[in-house]
């Protein structure tokens, strides 16, 4: 069987329970390149077989999974972050589906998550945001016209942006077509949750430069919105004394 793993963001124990426990009985462990920290590998048993991917193509990949199931052993295909962002699984799981080999995902702490814990932030702060966008530029993979980084600038959400720390002139670009202005809080967050973690705090004004600044051109994400500075924000209601829930009888003050 084929057990889809999320590594996490790279420190060794954000995997979850479930996944650190497949590691460990996994006979072939297929892992993604430099962005799954080495530590994790050293939770394999002795025999498994371990294969970078990063040097593998898709082709190449299927071939050891099909092998490593001829053989019924249980392969441990490890991802980093949460493997449904950008993780390239679904081009894996329909042709396991084709071949007949069964397969289960076992979700991981994406670095988007990572990244607003190295800042202490929440992106979904009410009366500011109650949405977080996920995206990226494009880059040699294209993203639709109408997810362009200018078009889902327009709402002012909180935004996180994958993939791009080696656009940054482009990315502030497109930001300030949208709703954001050149004050506008922002973040660049460096391998989040590794010991080399950097946190760099700026506004969407000064974002290339501080990029430029701290050399961070990739392993980063991009974090922009007025959840990252504000006081302005409103109580939650679910704490508010005033409300009452299905589990507390709220009461006047
Ligand atoms: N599935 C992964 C994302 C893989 S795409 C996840 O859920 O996090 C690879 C991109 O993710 C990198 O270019 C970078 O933008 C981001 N990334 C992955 N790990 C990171 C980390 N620890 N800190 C900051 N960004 C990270």
């Amino acid at each position: 069987m084929v057990h889809f793993v999320g590594a996490g963001p790279g420190a060794a124990d954000l995997i979850t329970l479930r996944g650190a426990e497949l590691l460990q009985q996994a006979d072939c462990i297929i892992y993604a390149g430099s962005l799954v920290n080495p530590a994790l590998l050293a939770m394999a048993k002795d025999g498994c077989s371990v294969y970078n991917s990063a040097e593998m193509t898709l082709e190449e990949v299927l071939d050891v999974l099909r092998a490593q199931e001829e053989q019924r052993h249980d392969t441990v295909r490890l991802h980093t972050g949460d493997a449904s962002l950008y993780g390239a699984i679904r081009e894996q799981m329909d042709v396991l589906d084709r071949m007949g080999i069964a397969y289960d995902d076992t979700p991981g702490v994406s670095s988007f998550c990572g990244a607003a814990a190295a800042l202490g932030a929440e992106y979904t702060l009410p009366g500011i945001s109650q949405t977080v966008i996920i995206t990226r530029m494009a880059g040699r993979t294209p993203v639709p016209e109408r997810e362009s980084l200018r078009a889902l600038a327009s709402h002012g959400a909180s935004m996180v942006i994958f993939l791009s720390a080696g656009l940054l002139p482009a990315v502030q670009q497109e930001l300030l077509k949208g709703a954001y202005t050149e004050q506008t809080p922002a973040a660049l967050v460096y391998k989040a949750s590794w010991p080399e973690e950097k946190v760099v705090r700026c506004t969407v004004g000064t974002l290339a430069c501080c990029g430029e600044q701290q050399g961070i051109t990739k392993t980063a994400l991009i974090l922009v919105g007025d959840f990252l500075q504000t006081t302005d924000y409103e109580r939650s209601k679910l704490y508010d004394p005033a409300f009452t829930t299905e589990y507390r009888k709220g009461h006047k003050e």
